[in-house]
């Protein structure tokens, strides 16, 4: 015989009892069956509903109607899908049900009493309705289908609410009734018991589960499969991980493990008596019969290390601590007694090596019965100072790390514990069973869905990812998000992933839970409203758990990178082509490396100086082997470098402003470059990075453009003025000719001294040769001379720029945050 359960969520509607049949029907031809069924989905909710509005003496009719309303609900829709069916059975349960449970409910709405004994025949109640349904809709499809009493079948003992399932009387009861009845079906309810005196009790929430365990146990069943909403164990729950991995089979200590710290798929007292008779465990999909679940059995162990994580939420943590625990014999048996007389279950239990304190975890609402059973058994020692006052902490939670396959590693707590630092996760107590099981770890309950959610990363998915957040969509910014897109492939092939979360403009964030498709991002982005802020950010990656978030600056805005700090204390990297930030204040410049460095995040800006070249990263790596800059000179604007190479060819400055301007080689103003503050701010990064203390005020700026000239036009208006320069420019060029110089647009550095200025150079300079867009940086250092070390390349251009941001930002990968 098959032990087969169907919980609540297979049992939801008719459509659902229907599938339900199908599946026992055609197992049929080849196997006895014993159904073990829960309540409808919802059913027994709505009774606990309803004892608790009567206790409080509150109107529970309305209440008591919609479950009439559902019961008869179904008992039409069977009807209609079962022509077949005799109904009147359950009709009359539904009946007998409700009406027992308006004299009940009355009752105890005047007692403002309800005792256990009879809260548990009222709780109990859906399963039994379930089970005259599925037996009538059964026969109706021609399986010779009986119902059994579960209340008088299955015995068990202690708690009316949480009975514990006696096996050795229920296999004389359960025995006796299958032989008395031959059928094809047995359908029995799950959750409800009686105790010795045939009072009804309960085998706990959820614990349909452990009936169909000790319905299999008692009657030696062949397997018991418990079927439910999802294709079986995952390594998390996949309600709270989306990439959680289907788990095909697991060790009974494992399961039970997994159970006990919250898996909810299974009651953590179902796997005992399983494992008593080894009759393996099946976890299947009642929408998905054909997968094949996971099995749980006595097998020996797979190749996992961890098989799954599992929290177990709404609990306190209550210490019991001082000098009187230290060598006294029996002062923590005394410690659990109490909890036991009170029915409290104990979670998690761990001691001080010097005895000093033993802390563990109640369930939050036991609570205030766990403090006054402490305090009632210790209050000489709590009086007299042995004890100190208990020490409570509320709304915490249980993040498990299960597999029996951690004992022979090293590491893995090392691991686990490392996630839950780089989740900001604080640990508050932690407890390893001494078989190396299990690893647990008491977090306070707002952070366990994003402990939960890193170390299943680490663990499982192996993938690193960045989480990108762009704002500003200009040329780099686009051009940034084609390229991410192009190189999806290649990422994935590199086992990296890069997603984009969020894109903002000057007007509107666009933020999708899922990435945003980068093939439609700017119609997306122009249907959305909300503006662009730290907050929202901040919030969105918190609540999408995301570990690596990446803020990507290509706007030239002061205001955004303003908050750079912010960002990176909130945890986000930064990278950015934008160079305000680092010439801004010397102050707020030191902040932002001092703050990076605090919280482990990474601020990186290859592309504020010569674009794509890679100039700040190898300066940084001659400093840091000790190496120091003595002097300095480059061409460091691409489209200065264009501009006076097509000077030298004889092009007027008008003309050729408009033709740069055209070809996007300028900034939309020309006159942030030939103002010269463009190469200024570069070469005030470059002395910075040099270790130079100095303010963008202090860097010498000669401009192209003579003192206001047009200085307040518009854009267009100043390129209609410019002819009016272009005679004297051609002067001096005509000059530097005769002489065999050329002009060209420098920024140095010299004794400490930053300095911008047109210079005419001999044609054997090396800088002379510099033009078209391209960029020349020429470092003397105390290692690179005579001879300086120098770096040429194109410095300009969308490609070229959004590559070095590319690559700033894979540098972000494998940093773990600071907490
Ligand atoms: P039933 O009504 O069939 O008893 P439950 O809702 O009690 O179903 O249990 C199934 C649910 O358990 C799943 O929908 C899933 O969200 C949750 N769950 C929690 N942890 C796990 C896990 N590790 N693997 C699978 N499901 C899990
Ligand atoms: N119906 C019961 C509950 O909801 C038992 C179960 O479904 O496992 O707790
Ligand atoms: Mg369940």
């Amino acid at each position: 015989m098959r032990v087969l359960k169907f919980g609540g969520s297979s049992l939801a509607s008719v459509q659902r009892f229907a599938e339900v049949a199908k599946i026992v029907q055609q197992l049929t031809t080849t196997d006895r069956i014993c159904l073990v069924l829960s309540a409808p989905q919802g059913v027994t909710n709505t009774l606990v509903e309803l004892t608790d509005l009567a206790y409080l003496g509150s109107d529970f009719r309305p209440v008591l109607q919609q479950l009439q309303q559902r019961y008869q609900q179904l008992a039409e829709d069977a009807a209609a899908a079962f022509p077949a069916a005799t109904l009147e059975q359950v009709q009359q349960i539904a009946l007998q049900q409700l009406a027992q449970l308006d004299a009940q409910l009355t009752g105890i709405s005047l007692l403002k009493h309800c005792p256990d004994h009879i809260k548990a025949q009222i709780l109990g109640l859906g399963e039994q309705f379930s089970v005259a349904l599925m037996t009538s809709m059964l026969n109706a499809s021609q399986v010779q289908t009986v119902a059994l009493d579960a209340v008088s079948l299955v015995k068990s003992s202690g708690d009316y609410l949480n009975a514990t399932a006696d096996v050795a009387a229920s296999e004389v009861t359960l025995s006796q009734a299958i032989a008395a009845q031959n059928a094809q079906v047995y359908v029995i309810a799950g959750f409800v018991s009686s105790n010795a005196q045939g009072e009804t009790c309960l085998l706990g929430r959820n614990g349909s589960d452990y009936s169909g365990a000790v319905v299999a146990a008692s009657i030696r069943a062949e397997a018991c499969e418990i079927w439910t909403d999802v294709d079986g164990v995952y390594s998390a729950d996949p309600r709270q991980v989306k990439n959680a991995k289907l788990i095909d089979r697991l060790s009974y200590d494992e399961a039970m493990e997994l159970s006990y710290f919250g898996a909810k798929v299974l009651h953590p007292k179902t796997i005992g008596p399983l494992a008593r008779y080894n009759i393996p465990c099946y976890i299947k999909n009642t929408l998905n019969p054909s997968a094949p679940g996971t099995c749980i059995d006595n097998a020996g162990e797979g190749d996992a290390l961890v098989k799954g994580i599992s929290s177990l939420e709404h609990l306190a943590l209550i210490t019991v601590s001082g000098p009187g625990l230290k060598g006294v014999v029996g002062m923590a048996s005394r410690v659990f007694a109490s909890m036991a007389r009170s029915q409290i279950s104990v979670s998690l239990i761990t001691q001080s090596s010097s005895e000093f304190s033993i802390s563990f975890c109640v369930p939050q609402l036991h609570l205030s019965a766990a403090k006054k059973a402490l305090q009632q058994e210790f209050e000489l020692e709590l009086q007299t100072g042995l004890l100190r006052p208990l020490n409570i902490l509320s709304d915490m939670a249980i993040v498990s790390l299960v597999g029996d396959g951690m004992r022979q590693h090293r590491g893995v707590a090392a691991k686990f514990f490392a996630s839950l630092a780089q989740a900001r996760v604080n640990v508050v107590a932690i407890a390893q069973d001494s078989s190396e099981r299990s690893i647990s770890a008491v977090v306070e309950q707002a952070a366990c869905k994003n402990a939960v959610k890193v170390c299943h990363e680490n663990f499982f998915s192996h993938i690193p990812s960045i989480d990108v957040f762009l704002v500003g969509c200009g040329v780099v910014g686009s051009e940034l998000l084609a390229q991410i897109q192009r190189q999806q492939a290649f990422l994935h092939s590199r086992q990296v992933k890069v997603t984009v979360y969020g894109i903002a403009n000057s007007k509107a964030l666009l933020l999708d839970n899922d990435g945003i498709d980068l093939q439609h991002w700017q119609q997306q982005l122009q249907g959305v409203n909300q503006p662009f802020s730290l907050a929202a950010l901040s919030q969105f990656a918190q609540q999408q758990h995301l570990t690596n978030p990446v803020l990507i600056d290509c706007t030239s805005s002061e205001q955004i990178a303003a908050q750079y700090a912010d960002f990176l204390a909130a945890g986000f990297h930064v990278v950015t082509p934008n160079k305000k930030a680092n010439t801004a204040s010397l102050a707020y410049y030191q902040q932002l490396r001092h703050v990076a460095q605090q919280h482990r995040r990474r601020f990186l800006y290859e592309t504020t100086v010569g674009a794509g070249l890679p100039v700040i990263d190898t300066l940084q790596g001659l400093l840091n082997a000790g190496d120091e800059l003595v002097a300095f000179e480059g061409i460091l604007s691409g489209s200065l470098s264009y501009i006076f190479g097509e000077l030298e060819a004889g092009v007027s400055l008008s003309e050729v402003t408009r033709k740069a301007k055209a070809m996007g080689f300028t900034e939309p103003d020309p006159r942030d470059d030939l103002s010269g503050m463009d190469v200024a701010r570069k070469l005030l990064i470059l002395a910075r990075e040099a270790g130079m203390k100095l303010e963008l005020s202090d860097v010498e700026v000669e401009s192209v453009l003579p003192a206001g000239f047009a200085q307040n036009a518009l854009t267009d208006d100043f390129i209609a003025q410019l002819p009016q320069l272009d005679s004297a420019f051609a002067e001096r060029i005509a000059q530097a000719a005769a002489e065999g110089k050329v002009l060209r647009y420098i920024g140095e550095i010299v004794e400490g001294k930053c300095k911008v200025a047109i210079k005419a150079l001999d044609l054997s300079h090396p800088l002379a040769k510099v033009k078209d867009g391209e960029n020349a940086l020429a470092i003397h250092s105390r290692y690179y001379q005579p001879i300086p070390f120098v770096l040429r390349g194109y410095g300009a251009g969308a490609a070229v720029t959004s590559a070095g941001v590319f690559s700033d930002v894979m540098r972000t990968l494998g940093w773990q945050q600071q907490v």
